[in-house]
């Protein structure tokens, strides 16, 4: 497999491309570019958050416990005093790091469902039902993060998939084909729920579909 240097390197270079590319055909501005490129660069290291110790799966449990931290203080603001507040919210950053991210590393095989390629599509469809739904932004940066997402995670599958080949001797090595999977009779479960979590996204998502809402901006 590619480190996570490659990984890091390799999609911040092609999200920066593509994002300049969006910009030359008028489909962004220069602040919406500069976050298709964070999402795309992200995106290219995620699928390693099944690596039990992986950078990746440190940054995303790390993220999730400031996050989580940082709602329950903002959203109990008013009704509870801060001191209690700060309690909990610091149990709470305790109890994904000590819990959530073991529980998570146990759950997942490295190497399993999150790299493959529903995952990577489900990616993407998540980031246009999240920023369409919730954040409302326009259709067109909506499906364009959802692409630079999709694209950046694939992008990671490709490179393990490159790097599973051994240049020099012409032999593949045992880890070839584990990283582009559709589906695998050994997790089969696992992928049912993600081919059923990509159905529930995908009709969870706000209208217009994906053609429509592109002419529409276009137009
Ligand atoms: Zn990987």
């Amino acid at each position: 497999m590619a480190n996570f240097s490659v990984h890091i390197g390799v999609a911040g270079a092609l999200s920066l491309a593509a994002a300049g590319a969006c910009i030359q055909q008028g489909l962004v501005d220069h602040g919406e570019a500069t976050v298709l490129i964070a999402l795309g660069t992200v995106a290219g290291v995620l699928p390693d958050v099944d690596s039990d110790h992986s950078i990746s799966v440190r940054m995303v449990f790390g993220f999730l416990g400031f996050a989580l931290a940082a709602a329950i203080v903002f959203l109990f603001l008013d009704q509870q005093p801060l001191g209690w507040l700060l309690g909990w919210a610091a149990l709470a950053a305790v109890f994904m790091r000590h819990v959530v991210y073991p529980a998570f590393a146990h759950l997942t095989i490295h190497r399993g469902l999150f790299h493959s390629i529903p995952a990577a599509l489900l990616a993407g469809l998540a980031t246009a039902a999240l920023t369409l739904g919730a954040l409302h932004w326009p259709p067109m940066l909506s499906w364009l993060a959802a692409g630079f997402v999709s694209g950046g995670y694939l992008l990671h599958l490709v490179l393990d998939e490159l790097y599973s080949v051994n240049l020099a001797g012409h032999r593949l090595k045992s880890s070839f084909g584990s990283a582009m999977t559709l589906f695998s009779l050994r997790e089969w479960r696992g992928y049912l729920a993600l081919y059923l979590a990509l159905l529930l996204v995908w009709f969870w998502i706000p209208h217009p579909p994906i053609a429509f809402g592109l002419l529409a901006s276009l137009g």
